[in-house]
């Protein structure tokens, strides 16, 4: 039996999983959390979960190379992320994990394979209920391969330090010229670890924001959402 255009209409939009990955400054959260209000979907940020990896790490005053310390902080870490508030080992983080060494120690912590084992069952823990938009480096290839839709969304280096800077560049009195150092070995690190390195996966729709503002990169993603639940 063929579903007329009435009956689509009233059965209840399937829930999507949708991934959003590309490198550092592309927009990807400003875009995850519009198109995740939008689509009354919860959102999930998985950089922040590297930021918490690292805070742990400096916190215990180890180097993100010293594999045993790197276990131990693994091993032990609780985290929860609940209405935008990430917790780690009972500690609210949320407003601690944004600072340029954080940053940094987030992108050098995260090559390691001991430290993405132990956040990609969280991760999927969370994906498992769908009506999700996860955004990070490997929600497409790796974490959520089966996804219903993917982007990656890119911008040129020096468009994406200049919206770095004019987010946190003066809270962290950085320079712009600073700002696109750090994206440069963070795009760097990214992209050439071993293990989920940063790239698009093949079947993801990609988006160069450098010349668009969030709200067209998300109209352009709505377009594909709803195509998406057609197909469905
Ligand atoms: O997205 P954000 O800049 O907060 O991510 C911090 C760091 O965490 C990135 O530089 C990247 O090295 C790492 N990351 C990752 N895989 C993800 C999300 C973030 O390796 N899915």
């Amino acid at each position: 039996m063929k579903v007329s255009d009435r009956q689509r209409k009233m059965a209840p939009e399937p829930l999507l999983l949708i991934t959003i990955d590309g490198p550092a400054g592309a927009g990807k959260t400003t875009v995850s959390k519009m198109l995740a209000r939008e689509l009354g979907y919860r959102y999930l940020d998985t950089g922040a979960l590297y930021r918490a990896v690292a805070y742990e790490v400096r916190a215990a005053d180890i180097s993100p190379d010293d594999d045993p310390g790197l276990c131990d902080v693994c091993g032990t870490l609780q985290l929860s992320v609940e209405e935008n508030r990430l917790v780690s080992n009972g500690v609210d983080i949320t407003g601690r994990i944004r600072s340029p060494e954080i940053t940094m120690l987030a992108s050098a912590v995260s090559a390691h394979p001991m430290v993405r084992q132990a956040l990609l069952d969280i991760q999927r823990e969370i994906g498992r209920t769908r009506g999700l938009v996860a955004e990070g480096r490997d929600m497409g290839t790796v974490v959520f391969p089966e996804a219903d839709l993917k982007f990656f969304l890119d911008a040129t280096v020096r468009q994406r330090a200049f919206r770095r800077f004019e987010q946190y560049g003066k809270e962290n009195n950085q320079s712009l010229e600073q700002i696109e150092q750090d994206i440069r070995s963070r795009d760097e690190n990214d992209s050439s670890r071993d293990i989920a390195p940063l790239r698009p996966a093949g079947d993801a729709v990609i988006i160069d924001s450098t010349a668009i503002i969030a709200r067209q990169v998300v109209a352009l993603m709505m377009a594909r959402v709803r195509k998406g639940r057609d197909a469905k």
